[in-house]
């Protein structure tokens, strides 16, 4: 089979891998400047900063196998146990920032990205040739057509099924309606080291913060830096604020973790689709059509985190491998 992939963050990168194990022929295309999706790196200077994902947990015997190569080679490391004391769980995050986990998946891939899909479609068959058939033909923005047997698409739920409107298929009611919540991020790098403690790393700090995480006591980062996430209703009532005002919000949210040093350089970055609040039952949505097997995959079916993401991508595989 010809499969082609649209979206190499977590869910196409872990659905690709079992489909080129089994010798097909797999084709990701992401519209993004490199592989991960929402497992995002930034660097400024000699800062390196995750923006999306921070960490994550590891609980199915399915993800358990999938983060033991990662773990076994150091790319993967634990964290933290908590980060208000220790729970006795351990919190994962990637040697280099979370970003290198999706990079080190893509690597044996055939991964096209700055490649954006602009539709997706059918080919008529004429019926006439030996062998002919219908088959999907995904159309990229630079105008070229490429084709495949089987289709795997795990952009956001929305992005896919605008994607999906050309081709005339009909995905469930329920699916088309996923909202997500958004998650505006300020990066800020610091001519010091931040006040706080060890781990680096604190969830809900404040009514108005989901997220903050100082890369240098995480491990990630030489320099000195912060990464200070929004909560959902702070974001979706600041979405359209001007990014300077932004960044003079956030900054006086985030200033009891500043602390006395001084922001030296500061950006906005603004996740759209940052977390599915609804969750479709199965892992993965699948049909088949004359065209071939369509599967929508990504973190809205097995849970809007890392590990879902993951498990949506292998269940995706599987479907496409049986
Ligand atoms: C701010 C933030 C913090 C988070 N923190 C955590 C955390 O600490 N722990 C945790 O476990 N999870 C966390 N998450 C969730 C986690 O990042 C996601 O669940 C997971 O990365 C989703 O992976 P995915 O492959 O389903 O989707 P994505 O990573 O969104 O991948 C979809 C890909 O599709 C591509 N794409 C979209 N449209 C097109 C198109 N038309 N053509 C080509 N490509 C296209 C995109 O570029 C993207 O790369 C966080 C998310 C955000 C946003």
């Amino acid at each position: 089979m010809r499969v082609i992939v649209v979206g190499a963050g977590l869910a196409g990168l872990s659905a690709a891998g079992p489909l080129a194990d089994a010798g097909h022929e797999v084709v990701l295309h992401d519209k993004g400047r490199s592989p991960g999706g929402r497992l995002a790196t930034r660097r400024i200077g000699d800062a390196v900063l995750d923006h999306g994902a921070q960490f994550f947990t590891v609980r199915s015997d399915a993800f358990v196998e999938f983060v033991r190569p990662h773990l076994a080679s150091g790319l993967v490391y634990e964290w933290c146990r908590g980060f208000d004391g220790n729970d006795g769980y351990p919190r994962y995050a990637v040697r280099g920032g979370m970003n290198a986990l999706a990079k080190a998946l893509a690597e044996p891939l055939d991964v096209r990205t700055n490649s954006l899909v602009f539709a997706i479609r059918t080919t008529p068959s004429t019926g006439t040739e030996t062998g002919s058939g219908d088959r999907w033909q995904v159309v990229l923005d630079d105008g070229t057509v490429e084709v495949a047997d089987a289709l795997v698409v795990t952009c956001p739920v929305p992005q896919s099924y605008s994607l999906l409107v050309s081709a005339g298929v009909e995905l469930p009611v329920d699916l088309i309606r996923t909202g997500y919540d958004r998650t505006i991020v300020l990066l800020a790098t610091l001519d010091g080291p931040s006040a706080m403690a060890a781990p680096g790393g604190l969830q809900h700090p404040t009514e108005t913060l989901s997220f903050v995480s100082d890369n240098h006591r995480k491990g990630i980062s030489d320099g000195q830096a912060l990464t200070v996430h929004a909560g959902a209703a702070w974001s979706e009532a600041h979405w359209d604020d001007a990014n300077e005002d932004l960044v003079t919000q956030l900054t006086a949210a985030a200033a009891p973790f500043i602390g006395s040093v001084n922001i030296t350089e500061s950006q906005i970055k603004k996740w759209r689709f940052a977390t599915p609040r609804t969750i479709w039952p199965e892992p993965c949505w699948s049909l088949d059509t004359p065209a071939g097997r369509l599967v929508l995959a990504g973190d809205a079916f097995a849970g809007p985190k890392i590990e879902g993401a993951v498990l949506s991508g292998l269940a995706a595989a599987e479907v496409l491998l049986t």
